[in-house]
């Protein structure tokens, strides 16, 4: 197979593997597994790993894909590894800080992507969140166009290869896309996005501008009981996936990652079980038709 056939270009000479393998860890599960998987992962043919800083699990991340080079399976240009600058890291003197703790955690040179994780800012401490003694988080406000002009001095470094944003809004890209001086633009906006959120606007909108849309959540939204309402539907038991599932001989997280492969194009896969690594694979292995994917697109609800 080749693999830079399945890539798309980026706005600033770049390519991206449009198949990623996400690599999100709840802190439940060993830092052993994520290591082992990934290394499945390359070995399998994922040639896109998604990580960051606040995964806390960088330094296994590094070392499976060193391993893999180590092993001659891949040279490092072959991979694409983007991380994602942390929100106690906002402050533009504090951005450079950030990435090389994550260049040290992989013990790599340079990334070849490197996002903001999310547009609301945390006072920064050595903690994940920042929180008073009352547990709350303490946010703060950034100027993210000078967070983002310290982002495009990590490029100009050598640092990074492309940079980028995730979980912006539009108004948030036009603050950047807007911004006097600006020098790059991001490469591209990962945002959650499935059947049940397809994203069409914002879609749209990246589309224009020139600025790849990354989808994570390709399976459905997480249903953690702090923020989503357990009585919403679940993507993967969707009566109109499941029959499409049968009649492309599929299984339904197949028809939801190949929906956005071929509305999206870049879609991220994250699974620790082997069997299920090797299957998001196969979703290379059809098509869906354009009358499919509007039936795919009539699931939308906006949650
Ligand atoms: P996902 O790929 O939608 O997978 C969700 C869960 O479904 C996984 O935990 C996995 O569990 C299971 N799964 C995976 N493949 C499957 C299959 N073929 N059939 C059935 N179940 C399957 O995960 P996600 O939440 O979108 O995360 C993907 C990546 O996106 C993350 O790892 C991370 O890199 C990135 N992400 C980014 C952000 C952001 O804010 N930028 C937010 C969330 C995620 P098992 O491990 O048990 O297989």
């Amino acid at each position: 197979m080749n693999f830079k056939q399945q890539c798309v270009g980026l706005n600033d000479g770049h390519i991206m593997p449009i198949l990623g393998y996400g690599t999100a860890q709840n802190p439940e599960v060993p830092k052993s597994k994520i290591l082992e998987s990934t290394k499945i992962a390359i070995d399998i043919g994922f040639r896109h790993i998604d990580s960051a800083y606040v995964y806390q699990n960088e330094k296994e991340t590094g070392q499976a894909i060193r391993r893999k080079i180590a092993d001659g399976v891949v040279k490092r240009e072959d991979i694409f590894l983007t991380t994602k600058l942390w929100s106690t890291f906002h402050r533009p003197e504090l951005v450079k800080v950030c990435l090389q703790r994550s260049l040290e955690n992989f013990q790599l040179d340079y990334v070849d992507l490197y996002i903001i994780h999310l547009p609301m800012s945390i006072k920064p401490s050595e903690k994940t969140y920042t929180k008073n003694e009352n547990g709350k988080i303490l946010f703060e406000t950034v100027d993210l166009c000078a967070t983002w002009e310290a982002m495009e001095k990590c490029k100009d470094a050598g640092l990074v290869k492309s940079i980028g944003v995730s979980n912006f809004n539009r108004r948030l890209l036009e603050m950047i896309l807007n911004k006097p001086g600006l020098k790059y633009k991001p490469v591209c906006n990962q945002v959650e996005c499935h059947p049940y959120l397809n994203q069409s606007k914002l879609l749209d909108f990246c589309k224009s501008k020139d600025i790849v849309l990354v989808a994570y959540g390709a399976l459905g939204s997480q249903r953690p009981k702090i923020w989503v309402d357990q009585n919403t539907s679940i993507l993967l038991d969707d009566p109109v996936l499941g029959s499409m599932a049968k009649k492309y001989k599929q299984t339904p997280a197949l028809i939801a990652r190949c929906f956005q492969l071929q509305c999206v194009v870049v879609v991220l896969a994250k699974s620790f079980t082997e069997n299920r690594i090797k299957e998001n694979m196969q979703v290379f292995e059809f098509q869906l038709t354009s009358e499919n994917i509007k039936v795919l697109n009539g699931l939308n609800k906006n949650i």
